[in-house]
């Protein structure tokens, strides 16, 4: 059987199922695997669409799990659209992984799907409701409402800081009713991850409600990441014998987390660069050594901006020490002007148009200097939910895709609340 771990080593170790319920490990630290299962390049075939190689992939940190058997039915369930890589240029080998394909067209969807198909399984015909608390600086909430409105037994509630999310992604943490409530906090992202955290650990509150989390300290967010990760260097690794190397927009880091795991597991990865804006709390770490959290500043590329990443201690304690973290990734710091400049190359270069998150990627990747690829840029967002941002760079609106055409139309509520415990708790009602 496969456990998880605290990583700050004062849990019990806990199965999946029993991780992804509680969110957060009973210490206050995040669940990580307590042993490295193994994959070689032969394990999962050519052939296989991306929910049975996710499956694949996944199985072994389902081992003798409640929902190990079910494990194929839910990346089938979770996994319904594509992650096509599309080539950017064949002399570089450059591409990028387009992962904004799914309902809320940004990445997230991949993890809020995965754990959403976990937790209704889990939780069917239990006593009361689950209730997920989700901090937000603008696509998780969107992904999680999505995955799991008019699910059973699950009630969301979304926290996002208020006045600081793009207007497509307002209408997408506040349209949905029902099981569904959003909360817009007079604060920052970082209030409202601290929010959740403090409700986690309220015993007044866990007394009543049965809370969880679908932030990516949840680990049933991170697991499934790992599956494209496997899927596009598998198929890169296949075509052009080597390793990949992955440019990663980096916020709470879940993302760069789930990319080195995957390395860790033996999927053909190589270098794990960081892209992040001007929030460089990560890449000073990697500078000074120094573990410097600090108040988030806003930039262009919104959902990126987090100033005390949670998944860093994740990576910390992947790579304890710095030598093997600076070892194991690299990060580069992007302000707004370069971001804009890359969003317009990229456009008369590639003829692509970039989200922000994306563009800090191909402005991280092109500051990297690499040479032999491949070199993946991953595409986070669709460029139409950062349309007031894009649109005036490349001058023209980006298509939209069908899952953000009539957004605009939904009737949108939130209700608004101070950034401490006790405003939370009043609104939980
Ligand atoms: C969340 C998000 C990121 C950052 O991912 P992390 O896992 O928080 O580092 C990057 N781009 C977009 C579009 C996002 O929504």
């Amino acid at each position: 059987m496969t456990a998880f771990v605290s990583t700050r080593g004062g849990a019990s170790p806990a199965p999946f199922s029993v991780a992804i319920e509680q969110g957060l490990a009973p210490d206050g630290g995040l669940y990580v695997p307590q042993h490295w299962p193994g994959i070689t390049n032969e394990d999962i075939g050519a052939d296989l669409s991306l929910p049975e190689s996710a499956a694949l992939v996944l199985a072994p940190f389902l081992e003798g799990d409640a929902l190990s058997s079910e494990l194929p039915a839910i990346t089938a369930e979770a996994f319904d659209f594509p992650a096509p890589i599309v080539e950017l240029d064949a002399e570089r080998r450059l591409s990028v992984l387009e992962l904004f394909h799914g309902p809320t067209a940004a990445f997230k969807d991949f993890g809020a799907r995965f754990l959403a198909s976990c937790l209704t399984r889990l939780r069917k015909g239990a006593a009361r409701p689950l209730r997920i608390l989700v901090a937000t600086s603008g696509d998780t909430g969107g992904a999680v409402a999505a995955a799991f409105h008019n699910k059973p037994d699950v009630e969301v509630v979304v926290l996002f800081p208020k006045g600081l999310v793009s207007p497509a992604q307002e209408h997408q943490l506040t349209r949905w009713g029902g099981n569904v409530r959003s909360f817009a906090v007079r604060g920052t992202f970082d209030d409202c991850q601290r929010l959740v955290k403090a409700a986690f650990v309220d015993e007044r509150l866990r007394a009543r409600f049965d809370l969880s989390s679908a932030n990516s300290i949840n680990l049933g967010r991170l697991l499934p990441q790992m599956a494209y990760f496997g899927a596009a260097s598998l198929a890169l690794w296949r075509k052009h014998g080597a390793r990949a190397s992955f440019v990663v927009p980096s916020g709470n880091l879940g993302h760069a987390t789930a990319c080195a795991w995957a390395r860790k597991i033996g999927l053909p990865i190589g270098e794990i660069a960081l892209a992040h804006n001007i929030n460089r709390t990560m890449p000073d770490l990697l500078e000074t050594g120094e573990w410097r959290p600090r108040p988030s500043v806003a930039t262009l590329a919104s959902a990126m901006d987090v100033g005390d990443p949670s998944n860093a201690e994740r990576l910390r304690h992947l790579f304890p020490t710095m030598t093997e973290l600076r070892r194991a990734l690299t990060a580069h710091v992007v302000d707004d002007a370069a971001i804009r400049a890359r969003i317009k190359a990229g456009h008369a270069r590639y003829g692509q148009m970039w989200c922000p998150h994306t563009a800090t990627a191909a402005e991280a990747f092109e500051r990297h200097g690499a040479t032999s690829g491949p070199w993946v840029i991953l595409a986070t967002a669709h460029a139409a939910k950062f349309r007031e941002v894009v649109a005036p760079l490349v001058g023209q609106d980006p298509p939209v895709p069908p899952s953000l055409a009539g957004l605009f139309s939904r009737v949108s509520a939130a209700t608004e609340v101070n950034p401490t415990l006790e405003a939370l708790a009043g609104a939980l009602g």
